[in-house]
C-alpha cells in the first residue's frame, strides 16, 4: 500500500476512466472475492478497467510502482490468482462487449466477458464456439488454458477456434496477436494462460449450433456404477463427434425428476448433449439408457444457451472449493474400480467426481501445434471437492488428495492447467509436457522479469 501510496495514486486515478477502489471502499470486498471462497486476498488497489487504454495505464502503473500484479477474468480459477495481496488487481469484468460479425462467423469478445455473455450474443444468431460448461465462468482464463465444453469434439479446444488477441505485455505495451502477427505470441497464449500479457479482447471463430440441443442427464443408482462406468468407458470410445457424454458421481441434488428417496444418496449421472440434429441424436442416446437400471432422466430438446446453465445452481460463488485432476487416455477396470471406492466415501454433500470425455476435434491438433499439449487426452477427470464451513477444510482435502494419489497410476501425461490448485505450482512443467520448453522461451522473450507471475507460473529462466 505505501509503496502505491508514493507512486501517486491520485495521478493514476486522474486519467484511469474505470473504477479504483481500495481497502474500505464500499465495493472492495465483493470485488476481491473470486469464486472460490478459500481465497481471501487483500490487494493494495483494484483497478476495474473499462479499456484496452485503461489495462494499458494500470500494467504501467504496477510496473513503475515495482508492486506485483493479478489479472482477473471471470474470478473463477480455482488456485485464485485472480487476487494477490497487497499488490495491484486489474479487473477485467466491466469489460463486457462482444461484437458478432455473422457475415464471417466471428466474434470479438472483451476480457471481462462469462460464457453467458458470450452465449447471449452469438446464440441470437444460432452461432456458438466451443467453451465450458458452466455459464459464469469467465470467456478469459478458461481460453488461455486451453478451454473445452459440449462443443469440442466436434470444434475443437476453445483455442483452436481462437483467430487473434489483443494483448498488453509487461512493458505496457498494446500488440495484436495473431497467426500473421507476433505468431510466437499467438502460440503461447492457445494454453499459456496469463503469462505472457493481459489480454484485452478475443476475436473467435463461430459455428451453427441449436439453438436447441438434444441434451439432460441420465441418473443411475450407485450400486450399478461398476456397470455403468464399464459401458460409459466403451461408449465413448466409439461415439461420433456431435455426441458428448459425460459422467459425474455425486450425492444427488434435489432433482424434481429424482424419486425423493434417491436425494442425498450417492448416484451416478450421465450428462449428453448432441451438438447437431436433435432427431439424429435421439437415437444416438438410446443404447445409454441401457447402462442399467435409470432412477430417471430428464432429457429433451432445449435451447443451447439453457443447456449451458444447466449446471450454474451447483457450482455458485462463495463455497470452499479444493480440485485435483488427472488425464486419461483410456478407462481401465483399476481407474474404474478406484473412482467407485472414492466415490463410495464422499466427503460433503456437494463433493463430485467428473469425467469430461473429450477426444473427437481436440485429438486431431498436433500436440505442438498450440501451447495447450494434452491432445490425447480422452478423458479429464476433476476431484472437485466441494463444502461450505472451514471446518470440513481438512477432512474434504484429505479425501480428494487420496483419491488423486490411488488414482494416479492409471493416468496418462498431462494435466489440464486450469484445473490445477494454488499448491500445484510443481505440476506446470509436467501440464504442458512437449511445449514446455518452448513457453520458457517465449516467456524470456516477452517477460523477462517475470511481471506477471500471479499465474500458474512459466518462470523465465
Ligand atoms: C464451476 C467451474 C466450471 C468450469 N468448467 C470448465 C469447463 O467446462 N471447461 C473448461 O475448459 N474449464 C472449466 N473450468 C475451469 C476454467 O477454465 C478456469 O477456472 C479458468 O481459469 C476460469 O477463467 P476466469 O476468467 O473465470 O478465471 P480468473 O480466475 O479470472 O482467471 C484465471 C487466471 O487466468 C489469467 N487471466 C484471466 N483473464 C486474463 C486476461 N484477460 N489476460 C491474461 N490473463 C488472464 C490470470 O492468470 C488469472 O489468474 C471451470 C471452472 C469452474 C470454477
Amino acid at each position: 500500500m505505501n509503496q502505491l501510496q508514493r507512486a501517486g495514486i491520485d495521478n493514476f486515478k486522474a486519467n484511469f476512466r474505470g473504477e479504483v477502489l481500495l481497502r474500505g471502499d464500499a465495493a472492495y470486498d465483493e470485488v476481491r472475492q473470486i469464486w472460490n471462497a478459500m481465497i481471501d486476498r487483500k490487494p493494495a488497489l483494484i483497478t476495474r478497467c473499462k479499456s484496452a487504454e485503461d489495462v494499458i495505464r494500470a500494467v504501467r502503473f504496477a510496473r513503475e510502482s515495482d508492486v506485483i500484479v493479478s489479472v482477473r477474468g471471470g474470478g473463477h480459477n480455482i488456485a485464485g490468482n485472480a487476487v494477490c495481496d497487497e499488490g495491484l488487481m486489474i479487473d477485467l469484468s466491466l469489460m463486457k462487449r462482444v461484437q458478432v460479425d455473422t457475415a464471417r462467423r466471428r466474434a470479438t469478445v472483451e476480457a471481462g466477458c462469462t460464457l453467458a455473455d458470450f452465449d447471449a450474443a452469438a446464440q441470437v444468431h444460432g452461432l456458438a464456439t466451443p467453451l465450458g460448461i458452466n455459464s459464469t465462468t469467465g470467456v478469459a482464463g478458461l481460453t488461455l488454458g486451453g478451454g473445452f465444453g459440449w462443443l469440442s469434439r466436434k470444434y475443437g479446444m476453445t483455442v483452436d477456434n481462437l483467430l487473434a488477441v489483443e494483448i498488453v505485455t509487461a512493458d505496457g505495451r498494446q500488440v495484436r496477436a495473431s497467426p500473421s502477427e507476433n505468431a510466437d505470441l499467438f502460440w503461447g497464449v492457445r494454453g499459456g494462460g496469463g503469462n505472457f500479457g493481459v489480454v484485452t479482447s478475443f476475436e473467435f471463430q463461430l459455428h451453427p449450433i441449436g439453438p436447441n440441443v438434444l441434451s439432460g442427464l441420465i441418473v443411475f443408482p450407485f450400486d450399478q456404477a461398476k456397470a455403468v462406468l464399464t459401458q460409459f468407458a466403451r461408449f465413448t470410445e466409439e461415439m461420433p463427434d456431435e455426441l458428448n457424454v459425460w459422467m459425474v458421481t455425486r450425492k444427488a441434488p434435489p432433482l424434481p425428476f429424482l424419486p425423493v428417496e434417491v436425494h442425498g444418496k450417492e448416484i451416478v449421472a450421465l450428462a449428453v448433449c448432441y451438438a447437431g440434429d436433435p432427431k439424429k441424436g435421439e437415437s444416438l442416446i438410446a443404447p445409454l439408457r441401457g447402462f442399467g437400471k435409470a432412477h430417471g432422466e430428464h432429457i429433451g430438446v432445449q435451447p443451447y444457451s439453457a443447456w449451458q446453465q444447466a449446471f450454474d445452481p451447483l457450482l455458485t460463488k462463495g463455497a470452499r472449493n479444493y480440485w485435483k485432476s488427472h488425464n486419461f487416455s483410456q478407462l481401465g477396470d483399476g481407474a474404474i474400480d478406484t473412482i467407485i471406492q472414492y466415490a463410495g466415501t464422499l466427503p460433503s454433500p456437494q463433493c463430485e467426481i467428473f469425467i469430461a470425455a473429450l477426444g473427437g476435434q481436440t485429438a486431431r491438433i498436433a500436440p505442438e501445434a498450440t501451447a495447450y499439449s494434452c491432445r490425447d487426452a480422452k478423458y479429464v477427470m476433476n476431484v472437485h471437492g466441494r463444502w461450505e464451513s472451514s471446518a470440513d477444510d481438512e477432512r474434504c482435502i484429505t479425501w480428494a488428495r487420496e483419491f488423486f494419489s490411488k488414482s494416479k497410476p492409471f493416468a496418462s501425461d498431462g494435466v489440464y492447467i486450469n484445473f490445477l490448485t494454488q499448491e500445484e505450482s510443481d505440476r506446470v512443467a509436467f501440464a504442458y509436457g512437449p511445449t514446455y520448453k518452448r513457453l520458457v522461451d517465449l516467456k524470456k522473450k516477452y517477460d523477462p522479469t517475470n511481471f506477471f507471475r500471479m499465474n500458474q507460473n512459466i518462470k523465465p529462466s
